[in-house]
């Protein structure tokens, strides 16, 4: 499955010139909170800022189901659950344009293939590096690997803190929101999920 959301092209490189409507946008912005965009300290910031929402979004230019192309049968008989715990992530909430900080867990009972651990963290970042919300973040990177690896089972867990709350609006900080996806034998058997459930927990 092919997880683009819009065609790749033109791919705009974040070394290449801004163009001069996005670093207008930019200066509205500046403008319209307040500001004044002919300030010394902010001349540059128009076309910095830019370039940078074009990192933040990087994951728009990839296919993150491209990362589990390459996998591995010769696993020396191990059958059992494998776990990358904790991967840092940062994405961007659809609705304010603020921060989202987390962590991640993915987990998946292999079928008759493996990854290389540090793909599943490309998929995440991959989804993460687009305008998200966490719910739709949790669920690309399970389905992702369940079409790609084609797994006995897949779960995501993610805790992640919202700016759009701890810096704005109730500004409540230390709040963090957890989402989960479980898939195939993770969702259906009992034993499966609290096994993995346990291994999550640490
Ligand atoms: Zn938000």
């Amino acid at each position: 499955m092919n997880y683009m959301t819009r065609a790749i092209l033109p791919v705009p490189a974040v070394k290449d010139a801004v163009p001069p409507e996005v670093q207008r946008a930019f200066r509205t912005l500046i403008q319209w909170v307040g500001e004044d965009p002919d300030r010394e300290g902010l001349a540059d910031t128009p076309a910095r800022a830019a370039r940078a929402w074009l990192e933040y979004c990087s994951g728009y230019q990839e296919d993150p189901g491209s990362h589990l192309a390459r996998t591995f049968a010769e696993v020396g008989g191990y059958d059992d659950i494998v776990l990358l715990r904790g991967i840092p992530f940062q994405s961007h909430c659809e609705h304010h344009l603020a921060p989202i900080i987390g962590t991640a867990s993915i987990a998946y009972l292999p079928g008759t293939e493996v990854v290389g651990i540090s793909k599943l963290a490309r998929v995440l970042h991959g989804f993460a590096n687009r305008l998200q919300i966490q719910e739709r973040l949790t669920a690309q990177v399970a389905q992702c690997i369940w079409d790609g690896l084609r797994p006995r089972g897949v779960a995501v867990v993610i805790e992640a803190q919202h700016g759009c709350m701890t810096a704005r609006g109730v500004k409540t900080h230390g709040v963090s929101m957890v989402t989960s996806r479980m898939l195939g034998c993770f969702r259906d058997d009992a034993g499966s999920r609290s096994e993995v459930l346990a291994l999550l927990r640490g």
